[in-house]
C-alpha cells in the first residue's frame, strides 16, 4: 500500500490544494469570528496551563497559587496509595485496555473496581465506564426512548441534558429543586397515551450551586407515579452518608434509587464513570449502553485508582479527611456569612460575566485560584465564582480566602 492510501482518489494537483486552503480561510475566518462574538460577551474559554499536579497549591504560569479550582475534595488526586496503585496496575497490565470491554474483556482491575463499588453502595451489581459524560450518554438512551418521557431539573449537568436529547425522549424541565412542579409534571406525563415509562434524572449536590436535592420526598413522589430515577452523585461521593457513598444513602433512601450513576474523577480522585443498581440493569446497559459498547474501556491505571480511593474512603483515613473537608467549609461560611455551606461547593454569585471574569482575576492576583462560572454553565447573568472546598486545605488557607472575598469588591 502506497504512503498516499487514503487519498487514492484525489487527482493529485494544485486545485485540490488550493480548494483546500480556501475552505480551510473560511472555516478559521467563521471561527474567529465566533471566538470574538464570545469575547466581547464576556465568555471566552481558554485552557491554563498549570505544571503541577492537582493539590492544594498548583503552579500556575511559574507562579504558586492556592487551589479552590478542584473537585479533587478528599485530595485523593495527589495520595500517595492511590498514585501507587496506578502505577501498579500500569506495570501489570499495561498502558492501555486494548478495546472496549466487550471485545478485548474485564481486566482484573475493572472487575475489582466493579465488586468494590456494589459492594460499597450496596447494590448488585456496578458498571463502570471511561468518563461520567459518556456514561450518562450511553445509559439514558439506553432506558429510555421516542414514547417515553424524561423530566430533568433544570440545573443537572449537560451530560444529562444531552443524554436526555439523545434518547429522543420527551423532555419536561422541571424547576430546580421544585417538588410541587414535579408532582405536575409526573402526574401529566402518567395521564399521556400509551403509557410511557418516565425516567427523572437528578443531582443529589448540583455541582455549579452547591445545593441538594430532596431525596426523601422525591423518591416517594416518584414511587407513588411508577417513575424511574436517576441520581447523579458526582458530587456527593466521599462526602455524604456513614459509609460515604453520597446522599442517597445520607437520607436512608438508597435502596430505592433506580439508577445510581457518579464519577470516579472527583471524590475519587481518579477518571472514569459509574453506574450502580441491579444486576439485571448492569447486564442490559452491557448490551445498550453505546458508549460503553463502542469506546475503548478505561485505562488499567484510572480502575485501579479508582479501587484504592474507594479503600481510602472507607477507612478511618477516609472518615478523617471527609471530616477535614466540613471543618474547612465551616472555617469559611462561618467568616463570610451569605456564603451557604450545604456542600463543598461554595458559590459567590456575582451576575454579570464580565465582572465575575475579573473578580476571578483580581482573586488569582492575590494568588487564589477561584474560577468564574459564567454561561453556558450557568444561566446568562448568574455568573458566579466558585469556591470547592478540599481536604488538603489548611485552616489558614480558609481564613486567607475568607478575607479576599470580604474585601475583593
Ligand atoms: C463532572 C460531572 C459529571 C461528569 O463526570 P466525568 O467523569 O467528569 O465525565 C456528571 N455529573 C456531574 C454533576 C458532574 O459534575
Amino acid at each position: 500500500m502506497s504512503l498516499g492510501a487514503g487519498r487514492g482518489d484525489l487527482e493529485p494537483g494544485a486545485d485540490h490544494w488550493y480548494q483546500g486552503r480556501a475552505a480551510m480561510h473560511d472555516l478559521d475566518a467563521e471561527l474567529q469570528r465566533r471566538l470574538d462574538a464570545l469575547e466581547s460577551e464576556g465568555l471566552r474559554r481558554t485552557l491554563r496551563r498549570v505544571e503541577s499536579g492537582q493539590g492544594r497549591e498548583i503552579l500556575l504560569d511559574g507562579r504558586r497559587v492556592l487551589n479552590f479550582a478542584s473537585n479533587d475534595y478528599l485530595g485523593l488526586a495527589s495520595h500517595p496509595g492511590v498514585a501507587e496503585a496506578a502505577a501498579r496496575a500500569a506495570r501489570d497490565f499495561g498502558s492501555g485496555s486494548g478495546a472496549s470491554r466487550l471485545i478485548s474483556g474485564s481486566l482484573p482491575p475493572h472487575r475489582d473496581l466493579e465488586e468494590a463499588l456494589a459492594a460499597w453502595k450496596g447494590t448488585e451489581s456496578a458498571l463502570a465506564q471511561g468518563s461520567g459524560f459518556a456514561a450518562a450518554l450511553g445509559v439514558i438512551p439506553a432506558l429510555v426512548g421516542k414514547d417515553d418521557i424524561v423530566i430533568l431539573d433544570r440545573q443537572v449537568h449537560a451530560c444529562c441534558v444531552d443524554g436526555a436529547r439523545l434518547s429522543g425522549a420527551t423532555l419536561r424541565v422541571c424547576r430546580h429543586n421544585d417538588l410541587d412542579h414535579l408532582e405536575s409534571l409526573l402526574s401529566w406525563a402518567r395521564n399521556q397515551p400509551g403509557t410511557p415509562r418516565i425516567l427523572i434524572l437528578t443531582e443529589s449536590v448540583f455541582s455549579m450551586d452547591g445545593d441538594r436535592a430532596p431525596l426523601k420526598a422525591l423518591v416517594e413522589l416518584k414511587d407513588r407515579f411508577g417513575a424511574w430515577l436517576m441520581l447523579d452523585e458526582a458530587h456527593a461521593v466521599g462526602l455524604f452518608g456513614a459509609n460515604r457513598t453520597g446522599c442517597a444513602e445520607a437520607e436512608g433512601v438508597a435502596p430505592r434509587v433506580d439508577i445510581q450513576f457518579g464519577t470516579l474523577g472527583k471524590a475519587l480522585g481518579s477518571c472514569g464513570g459509574y453506574v450502580c443498581g441491579s444486576r439485571v440493569l448492569t447486564d442490559y446497559l452491557v448490551n445498550r449502553s453505546r458508549s460503553l459498547i463502542f469506546s475503548t474501556a478505561p485505562v488499567p491505571a484510572a480502575a485501579a485508582a479508582a479501587r484504592k480511593a474507594i479503600r481510602v474512603v472507607q477507612s478511618p483515613e477516609g472518615a478523617q479527611r471527609c471530616a477535614g473537608v466540613w471543618e474547612r467549609l465551616s472555617q469559611l461560611t462561618s467568616r463570610v456569612r451569605e456564603l451557604s455551606g450545604a456542600s463543598p461547593i461554595v458559590p459567590v454569585m456575582i451576575g454579570e460575566e464580565r465582572a465575575a471574569v475579573s473578580r476571578s482575576q483580581k482573586l488569582l492576583a492575590q494568588g487564589f485560584l477561584v474560577p468564574a462560572i459564567r454561561y453556558p454553565t450557568v444561566s446568562r447573568g448568574r455568573a458566579r465564582l466558585r469556591v470547592s472546598v478540599t481536604a488538603a486545605h489548611t485552616p489558614e488557607d480558609m481564613a486567607r480566602l475568607a478575607e479576599a472575598l470580604g474585601a475583593t469588591p
